[in-house]
């Protein structure tokens, strides 16, 4: 197979300047995303610097010749630090600039003082090897999806280009000095160069995947969760408790549903304002969380009013939890600028045993119980059974 290393240099070159376009522009739309700016600068980078040493020649005074490569491996760099930024980590930009110089030295050392294509090629091809190694490495991250795939093939896609590069080294070890170029038609350079090129285009799409689906979780967090106590919203709710509840029909387990009420809230917004009772919610969220199990579903069902779906559990079982919330909740002083805020709530419970299988029964039914604990003076739970006569579902 005869390719043309020039040619695919410059189509790589254009890849780069494709990815840079890219890039900059999500970087200026989706401002919130880190990485995006490093990525679209990287790939500026490699474009220039591949799209140069395509028509590079000897005579060109030497500080260009030293600056090719400089920029070229500043571009590695940079996608490097790329991802530090989107992984959320400080960015070791003292890296970009040793990839950059050590091609450079590199390149006059080897290609300009000893001429020797063949070490320089090697020398490079370890270099970019390394430097994709890490950026594979730094991939490795947990995910949930869909940013798991995303993470996925980005690593796959460095460690594939990462192998290449260290083959390409191990391939010219063992060819003759006198046969090597930098632009050799031979028959293996070119096909590493393609290869390359389609792991380059395989990178720059994946590293937009990145972005897209990182958007996605986000768009995703935010329609899924309230923004003031991070806990699940009423929608998010049902559409959870439906899955709960499909579940429990299929093993035959009861559900019960505990309703919480702050008491006299309003007042607490009326006496120390708005924001002192922001506080109270997110403080009693961040209660209601560490009691309850990660099988349970608790979410803001609305203003000051908190849902928790047990599964597994009747409504004694529902009861007891109620009580251990409704008492923490009852000590808690909640230091707020120079007062102490302070609060007590009240709490309807229902199960499946005696409302069946529907969410909106078993949401109704605990609604009521609410309704009853605030008629008899607040700061207490009341079970449904004792609303309402018990036992028709068994
Ligand atoms: P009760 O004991 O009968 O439940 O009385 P209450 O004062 O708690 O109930 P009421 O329904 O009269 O008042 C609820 C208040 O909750 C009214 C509303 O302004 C406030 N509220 C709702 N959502 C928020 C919020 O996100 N932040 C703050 N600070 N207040 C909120
Ligand atoms: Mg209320
Ligand atoms: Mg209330």
């Amino acid at each position: 197979m005869k390719l043309d290393v020039r040619t695919i240099m410059l189509m790589l070159s254009g890849i780069n300047l494709l990815g840079a376009g890219m890039m900059a522009l999500i970087s200026f739309h989706a401002d919130n995303i880190k990485g995006a700016r490093q990525w679209a600068a990287g790939h500026c980078c490699m474009c220039i610097g591949i799209f140069t040493s395509t028509q590079m020649s000897p005579e060109w005074p030497l500080w260009i010749i030293g600056s090719v490569p400089l920029v070229t491996g500043c571009g590695f760099g940079l996608i490097y630090n790329g991802i530090e930024a989107f992984n959320g980590k400080r960015c070791h930009y003292w890296f970009t600039a040793w990839v950059g110089g050590q091609m450079m030295a590199q390149s006059l050392w080897l290609g300009v003082w000893l001429d020797d294509i063949r070490m320089l090629v090697i020398a490079n091809s370890i270099l970019f090897s390394c430097v994709f190694g890490a950026c594979a490495l730094n991939l490795m991250v947990k995910a949930a999806q869909p940013l798991k795939t995303a993470y996925r093939l980005a690593t796959v896609s460095f460690a594939f280009i990462a192998l290449m590069s260290l083959l390409r080294a191990l391939n010219m070890m063992s060819k003759p000095a006198q046969e090597i170029s930098l632009f050799a038609q031979g028959d293996v350079n070119p096909v590493f160069l393609v290869l390359g090129g389609l792991s380059q285009l395989s990178i720059s799409l994946s590293l937009v995947m990145l972005i897209t689906f990182r958007l996605v979780s986000e768009l995703r967090e935010k329609a899924s969760h309230d923004s003031l106590t991070g806990l699940l919203n009423r929608r998010s709710f049902e559409d959870e408790s439906r899955r709960l509840l499909a579940r429990a029909i299929r093993t035959g387990e009861p559900l019960s549903v505990i309703m919480i009420d702050v008491d006299f809230f309003k007042r607490v917004n009326d006496v120390h304002g708005h924001q002192a009772g922001d506080e109270v919610l997110r403080r009693l969220a961040a209660l209601l969380q560490t009691i309850v199990r990660s099988e349970d579903c608790l979410a803001r069902y609305g203003g000051e009013e908190f849902c928790i779906l047990l599964t597994g559990t009747g409504e004694q079982g529902a009861a007891q939890l109620a009580e251990r919330a409704r008492l923490l909740y009852s000590e808690l002083q909640i230091n707020w600028k120079n007062e102490v805020l302070h609060s007590t709530l009240s709490a309807g419970i229902a199960d499946s045993f005696n409302n069946g299988m529907n969410l909106t029964a078993l949401v109704d039914a605990a609604d009521q119980a609410l309704y009853r604990a605030k008629k008899t003076g607040r700061n207490c739970i009341a079970l449904h059974t004792a609303v309402s006569p018990p036992a028709k579902y068994a």
